[in-house]
Parts: C-alpha cells; structure tokens; sequence
C-alpha cells in the first residue's frame, strides 16, 4: 500500500531528467552507466538467438532505451506499465507528438555499437512500428496483465522495475515469478536491475527498493525456474552518485525459462 501511494506521485519527466539525460546518459565514454546498459543488451541480442513473435517489456516505465537492441528481432514488441501517466508519455513518443522524450541519442549510441551502419531514423521508425501494445500490469498479481498473454511471449525484458516495487526480496522473487508465467517455456528473460539500492526519486515521488546483490537475484531466477546464462554488473562511479537515489551499481541477467 505504501509503495502503491509513493507511485501516485511518480513524475515521468523528472523520472527521465534523473537518469536519462547527463550525467547518466553521456555517450561520450562507454563508463557512464547508460551506455553500458545498452552495451550489455546490444552484445545479447547480437548472438541471434533471442528472436521471435513477441517480447514483452515489464515495467517499462517512460522509457523505450531498453527496446532499441530487442526490437529487430521481434514482429511486436509489448510494453507495460502501472502507472497510466507513464503509457502516456510512451504513447506520445511512439506517436511522435510535440513534447515527447527526445531518444535520439540513445537510438544513435546503439546504431553505432550495433555496427551494421543502420541510419538511426530507420531504427527509430522499426520501434515506433513494432510498439503497438501498450498495457497496463501489476507484478504482484499472479496474473500481471489481468488475462494470460496469448500466445505467450517469446522473450521478457524487464529494466529498473522488479527491485522498485517489492517491499522485500521475497516479494521480488514473487513478482519475478509472477512475470515469468507471460513467457514461454524455453523463452529467454532478460533483467537490468538496481544493487544496493534503497530509494529513488522522481519529482515530489520517494520510492523505497529493496537492496539486492547478485546472490538475490541468482536465488530468484532459480526460484522462478530460470537457468542463469549470464550475469554482470556494473560498479556505480562516484560522479554518477547525484543523490536522485543511492544506488551502488546495475546487474544485468540472461536467464532461459
Ligand atoms: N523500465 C524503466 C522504468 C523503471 S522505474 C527504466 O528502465 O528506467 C519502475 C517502474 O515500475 C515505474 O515505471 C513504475 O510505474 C512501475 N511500477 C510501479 N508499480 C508497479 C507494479 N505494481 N507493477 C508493475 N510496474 C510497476
């Protein structure tokens, strides 16, 4: 209940201010923690072996960078969210409406490491083409979405979400559990993730999360019957510390159902 109040006063905007524009979105070093989220999703879907119909997006928040690497490799991408101000402003940058989040650097950093010399407006237009579904969920719920995904999803992406809404690892091994029911058997899961991390802001919004390490979310996907394929993480560097949360680094996780 209290998490569900601190996110009534979730600002989107200052949410994106916080981590999506310098100093943690610079791209000018691969050592600022934006281009090494991208780094680690661009090096996974380059394998190949991620593809499919549909993946699904959990939490997606007012963010679309964690989409820009999946998206070739899928007919339709599906994003969610709890909150009904951040499908807006989804919407408004999928639609191109004056006003929307300006992805722009992001989508270029990934044509670059990507290196296939793709023009970032192609890539642009393939993601607002494939985002088509927009849809509210709640992860404390067995049933996320309401209703069972049909088909189920060949691929679940999930950025920054799970850690933020659960009040305790427990809790957090349950929603893991809970998303993993959207995907198929044999589909892959791929997690970005807060360590350390007991509180983030956004606007007049303080949300608490519960601090994981890397043991937690090993013990979670296992919990949730997922095979770990790999496991990183990323050391927060004292210039990224600007007090918007007290994060001490990212880890990201591909794990197969
Ligand atoms: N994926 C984005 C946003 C993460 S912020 C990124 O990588 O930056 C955490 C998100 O969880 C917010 O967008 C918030 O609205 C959403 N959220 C809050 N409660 C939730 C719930 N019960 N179920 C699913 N998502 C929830």
């Amino acid at each position: 209940a209290a998490l569900r109040e601190g996110y009534e006063r979730f600002d989107p905007r200052a949410y994106l201010r916080n981590n999506y524009l310098p100093p943690r979105a610079d791209f000018s070093s691969e050592e600022f923690v934006v281009p090494w989220k991208l780094r680690c999703l661009a090096e996974t879907f380059a394998s190949g072996e991620i593809r499919g119909r549909t993946l699904i997006d959990v939490g997606s928040g007012p963010t679309i960078y964690q989409l820009l690497s999946a998206c070739d490799h899928f007919e339709e991408i599906v994003a969610t969210d709890y909150l009904a101000v951040n499908r807006e402003e989804l919407g408004r940058w999928v639609r191109g409406e004056p006003g929307a989040f300006d992805w722009s650097p992001f989508i270029q950093h990934v044509c670059k490491i990507e290196g296939r010399g793709e023009p970032w407006q192609d890539k642009e237009q393939r993601l607002r083409d494939r985002l088509q579904r927009i849809l509210p969920i709640d992860v404390h719920r067995p049933d996320p979405l309401g209703a069972p995904l049909c088909p189920p999803a060949d691929a679940l992406l999930s950025a920054f979400c799970l850690e933020a809404v659960s009040p305790d690892r427990a809790a957090f091994a349950r929603a893991l559990a809970h998303v993993g029911s959207l995907l198929r058997p044999g589909g892959h899961a791929l997690l970005l993730g807060a360590l350390g991390e007991s509180f983030y802001v956004a606007g007049p919004a303080r949300l608490p999360v519960v601090p994981l390490a890397e043991a937690d979310v090993r013990a979670a996907l296992a919990a949730a019957g997922f095979a770990l394929r790999e496991l990183r993480s990323y050391e927060m560097p004292p210039a990224l510390r600007t007090g918007v949360d007290d994060v001490d680094g990212v880890f990201f996780a591909h794990a197969q159902k």
